[in-house]
């Protein structure tokens, strides 16, 4: 191998029966690097993904030397060159490196290169576009949509429910009255219903609140919604 070939490949790595260049890897469309420190001995590639991609290779054969396991293809997806990586920078492609992003790739000619990078540039521009214009409905059915207050406060409404259904306040107070008769004889059972009786009214109390919360929520963010629509509408 001469000095020129391990320049353009990179540096030579072995893991079990695997060689490999580190540019023939980082360049192979049918892979990507995995970058776990496990498989460091093949730039971070793993040997499933590199087995895969020679077998891959058996059936590709290279534009510039005619031979097989050329894994490097053209990035344009319409074009089907491909190519070893030394074959494909002697041919003088468009290599394409983005460390950060761990983005490797190459066109054949600058041709394919325009072509990707137009077709990558409309589409965006196209969803960013779409994104634009539903932004005034959005706003229309967010007026529509329930308050999320008000969701809360119903929560908090049916799981109090729940609470005083459960809550033994109710018994407690219906339990007492059977004593009550007993209070001439017995202080404690007076004084069971006294208990009993305020803890009932206390729990009723904190209901009644609640519901009263909740009807004035509703109410208020009924009220704030139509105001809300009659404001856009004499806007319109
Ligand atoms: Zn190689
Ligand atoms: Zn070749
Ligand atoms: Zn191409």
């Amino acid at each position: 191998m001469t000095l020129e070939l391990t320049r353009i490949t990179g540096p030579l790595a072995t893991k079990g029966c695997l060689t490999a260049h580190q540019n023939c890897l980082l360049y192979s469309s049918g892979i990507c690097c995995e970058n776990s420190p496990e498989f460091d001995d093949l730039f971070g590639f793993s040997v499933d993904d590199v087995t895969d991609e020679v077998k891959r290779g058996t059936k590709l054969w290279c534009d510039k030397c005619k031979k097989k396991g050329a894994t490097a293809g053209c990035e344009r997806r319409q074009c089907k060159k491909s190519f070893h990586y030394p074959c494909a920078i002697e041919k003088g492609a468009v290599v394409i490196e983005d460390a950060v992003k761990g983005k490797y790739g190459l066109y054949c000619s600058e041709d394919c290169q325009a072509v990707t990078e137009n077709k990558k540039q409309s589409t965006a521009s196209r969803q960013t576009s779409s994104f634009r214009e539903p932004e005034k409905p959005k706003n229309h059915s967010n007026a529509a949509s329930p308050n999320p207050g008000c969701f809360l406060l119903a929560l908090a409404l049916i799981s109090f429910y729940i609470y005083v259904l459960c809550h033994p306040s109710l018994p407690v107070l219906l339990y007492s009255l059977l004593y009550l008769p007993l209070a001439a004889a017995c202080v404690h059972a007076l004084l069971l219903f006294y208990l009993s009786f305020i803890l009932f009214v206390c729990n009723l109390l904190l209901w009644l609140f609640l519901v009263l919360c909740l009807y004035v929520v509703v109410f208020m963010s009924g009220d704030a919604r139509k105001r809300a629509l009659g404001a856009q509408a004499s806007s319109w």
